[in-house]
């Protein structure tokens, strides 16, 4: 059950839904959110909501049995939209692209990347700084000052920055030069992370676990909600399965599906999803025919030579034509 308070509520109020809550055994939770208050209640038993949806303090009383509350659209049923600033939108209407590099590597590609970026009018670039590698071999990213670098450029050009986060003490260094903060496949179930992200008043898009389950994604962002922070946005990127023809098993399924369970807007990650160059364009236009609110494109200006995912990066004249492509289908969905 969630109770949706006025954030103005009275003592006497939170006392009368105190004792309702504490006479039927109800255990709960209590959520102060960026911009609402919000009472979890776990329902063992039976209990009429109208006696607490009649308590003048409580906005809003609904009855939901998923394992995650807040996400899920069975109480808000009108979709999420994160606002990024200067009209930048994730969610709603509408298609959002964001695009760049797997990794940041240099002052000149992120110059080239953001050119790129400004041509097709894509106003959200990716770009890892802080990069979980499975080879400790691996280019590991450029760390802090690649990230403030990157942002020098992004804010000249009024670009918004999406990067991932890969443990709690990198938030407060990282806060000040991103738009939304990326929680990695290999980091959907670290709580303590999410519980820190939770703490802050910034977007974060959830990726799936690499053999995450929709459910277990969607537990994961109630983790973010449940500390305290409302913008969240989800993300399919594939999920490991037998299947080796392919990087990862993109789950077209997995957005209608989380479209139809939760609020939150679904952005469609092509490039992990089969990671193959060749293909990402088809998965990509796919992605928005299955209803996704958006898709991250991993675009490099010269993808073999790039030092992460370069066998997945789209080259900029792929990258126009994705683009045409994509215009030309939003056109034809309407
Ligand atoms: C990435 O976006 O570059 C990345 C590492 O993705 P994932 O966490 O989905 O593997
Ligand atoms: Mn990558």
């Amino acid at each position: 059950m969630i109770i949706q308070l006025h954030n103005n509520i009275t003592e006497k109020d939170r006392n009368a839904l105190n004792k309702i809550l504490s006479d039927n055994k109800i255990k709960f939770s209590e959520i102060s959110t960026q911009f609402k208050k919000y009472i979890i209640g776990i329902l063992s038993n039976e209990i009429d909501i109208r006696l607490i949806g009649n308590i003048e303090g409580v906005k809003d009383v609904h009855r939901v049995t998923d394992p995650y509350k807040l996400v899920s659209r069975k109480w808000k049923v009108n979709p999420t939209v994160i606002e990024l600033g200067d009209g930048v939108t994730i969610g709603g209407n509408g298609f959002t692209l964001i695009a760049g590099p797997c990794s940041i590597e240099s002052e000149y590609q992120v110059q080239k990347s953001v050119e790129q970026l400004k041509k097709n009018n894509v106003k959200i670039m990716r770009g890892g700084v802080f990069k979980p590698r499975s080879s400790p071999y691996a280019f590991r990213g450029l760390g802090i000052e690649g990230l403030k670098m990157l942002h020098s450029v992004c804010k000249a050009n009024g670009i918004k920055i999406i990067t991932e986060v890969m443990q709690v003490s990198q938030i407060e260094e990282m806060i000040d030069y991103v738009d939304v903060f990326q929680v990695g496949a290999r980091n959907t179930q670290n709580f303590n992370l999410l519980d820190a992200l939770g703490k802050v008043d910034m977007p974060v898009m959830l990726k799936r676990g690499i053999s995450g389950t929709i459910d277990e994604l969607l537990q994961s962002a109630e983790y973010v909600f449940f500390a305290g922070n409302e913008k969240l946005i989800l993300c399919e990127r594939g999920m490991r399965t037998y299947e080796k023809a392919y990087r990862n098993t993109f789950d077209i399924n997995a957005i209608p599906i989380l479209k139809e369970k939760s609020h939150l807007p679904v952005i469609a990650d092509p490039s992990h999803g089969i990671g193959i160059r060749k293909h990402v364009e088809k998965i990509t236009l796919a992605a928005m025919v299955a209803g996704a609110d958006g898709a991250m494109i991993e675009m490099h200006h010269e993808p073999e030579i790039a030092f992460s995912d370069g066998q997945q990066s789209l080259n900029f004249e792929e990258f126009d034509k994705l683009v045409n492509r994509l215009m030309v289908l939003e056109e034809g969905l309407k």
